[in-house]
């Protein structure tokens, strides 16, 4: 049998070291990665009076104290306020590998104090928790990364290939992202064959207990469409059948009957494959039965009938539009001159909002009735962009055997879920990019616990150690030989 060095770790520290329990960091390591992460809590990165590029500039000089080459940390950004930190880990010179590129965010969403137990600015320590804005979402991941990297170059570790970490500006909001702004102005620096973003995906823990992995392998596309239709109007005690608001909301039931086609993709199906052996080691058989029918061609139509029912299986296997605003109607007693509706789509990969919008026109039937794309800025089009979410590669081994190498280490027999996100992360733009990008992240959060956004943010310290733990030994196995 051979020996597991975390269990060997563990034993040792739990007889009669001072940090915390069960901590599986050494004292100099979980003292280096406390303060990092406690230095950029404590660096206000919000956009209304926040600097991400202070942060930027902190961990700059954290890496050049550690030996990173000053040609090797870049900061590079729109304005004063918004500079990102590039930071190259050179691999084995001439090495066969591309780069992998690491994505987290260091601006925080807005904190007002007065919804606050604590200083959100400030890293608290209380009954086993690090309070403050951002220790969730996610300057747990930016202090763990950069804590790695220094650790990793003073042990003189050198991966197969490079490792590029960009510590970025306005995830949350703002006008500047930083991973666009990365792709679109210096290319160079973040040109990479994989993505990894801890910003999504995680370890899904009850009362600390780790229940399951979950990461992220694909996303869907957001799509806003405005539909509108114009009418003469008249007085309303002369009413014709023409209503304008009748017009619109007979397309609407049309819609609401449409079910988009059922489609798979290689992560999708890895999904309900594993949520079928999660399902069937729960006891819900049925649930692991159906799951599995569906992943024949064609799916089983009983299966699929009792699956749809749940919203997050449906939205897993097809595009969805739901009409989510309507606005009709100039005066109570006039016949409506205008009726319009927003309808918000999530897009499966591999299709274009366009070809969606195309599919509306025809499910609407009624050529009375303009569909126009509508942008995050809320401006109008008459087409969609030919924007797509690619098709989601295959779960890459060079990825993913590292990663179950470390899971099965850390957390022997917890499952590993991949999944498609139907929200977005930063990893839409370099999904854009054609760069296949995966959230992976070694923290755990109690499901019915999670603060990302929300006021009192917290996370478990020893979850914290943990995830450091996790990027430093899943570094170590991706840069391996
Ligand atoms: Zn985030």
């Amino acid at each position: 049998m051979k020996l597991n060095p975390a269990l060997l770790l563990l034993t040792a520290l739990s007889v009669g070291t001072l940090f915390a329990q069960n901590s599986p960091l050494d004292p100099a390591t979980e003292s280096l990665s406390h303060s990092i992460f406690k230095q950029l809590v404590e660096i206000n990165t919000t956009d209304s009076i926040g600097s991400v590029t202070s942060a930027a500039e902190a961990m700059q000089k954290r890496l050049l104290d550690a030996g990173f080459p000053a040609s090797d940390l870049t900061l590079a950004g729109p304005n004063a306020r918004k500079m990102n930190l590039v930071a190259r880990y050179r691999g084995t010179p001439g090495g066969a590998l591309k780069p992998i590129l690491i994505i987290c965010h260091l601006d925080v969403v807005e904190a007002p104090q007065a919804e606050w137990a604590t200083n959100p600015f400030k890293l608290v320590e209380k009954d086993g928790f690090f309070y403050g804005r951002g220790t969730q979402d996610m300057k747990d991941s930016d202090a763990i990364l950069v804590t790695n990297f220094i650790r990793l170059k003073k042990q003189g570790f050198v991966p197969s290939r490079d490792f590029i970490l960009a510590l970025t500006a306005d995830e949350e909001g703002g006008k500047s992202n930083g991973v666009d702004w990365l792709l679109t102005n210096k290319p160079e620096l973040v040109k990479a064959d994989a993505v990894l973003n801890p910003d999504s995906g995680g370890i899904d823990s009850e009362a600390g207990k780790p229940v399951v992995m979950v990461l992220e392998a694909t996303e869907k596309l957001y799509g806003d469409f405005e539909l509108s239709t114009q009418n003469p109007g008249g007085h309303s005690s002369l009413p014709t059948r023409d209503s304008a608001i009748y017009q619109l909301t007979d397309a609407l039931s049309r819609l609401n009957k449409y079910v988009f086609p059922f489609e798979l993709n290689a992560v999708t199906r890895a999904y309900f494959t594993q949520m079928a052996a999660i399902n069937k080691a729960s006891g819900d058989t049925q649930t692991a039965a159906d799951m599995l029918a569906i992943l024949n061609t064609p799916p089983d139509p009983t299966a699929l009938a009792r699956l749809e029912a749940t919203p997050r299986y449906n939205a897993t296997v097809r595009t969805t539009c739901i009409a989510t605003m309507l606005s009709a109607g100039q005066a109570p007693n006039a016949l409506p001159q205008f009726a319009n509706a927003n309808v918000n789509c999530r897009i499966l990969p591999g299709h274009t909002q366009e070809e969606t919008r195309q599919t509306l026109i025809k499910v609407l039937a009624d050529s009375g009735i303009k569909v126009q794309y509508k942008d995050d800025a809320g401006t109008l089009f008459d087409k969609g962009t030919e924007r797509v979410s690619p098709a989601p590669p295959p779960l890459r081994a060079d990825i993913f055997d590292p990663l179950h190498k470390v899971m099965a280490e850390m957390y022997p027999g917890l499952p590993i879920l991949p999944q498609m996100e139907t929200g977005a992360s930063d990893s839409v733009y370099t999904i854009a990019a054609g760069i296949p990008s995966y959230g992976i992240n070694g923290v755990a959060i109690d499901t019915n616990d999670e603060r990302a956004h929300a006021r009192d943010e917290n996370v478990n310290i020893l979850s914290f150690d943990r995830g450091v733990d996790f990027y430093y030994r899943y570094l170590q196995a991706l840069g391996g030989k």
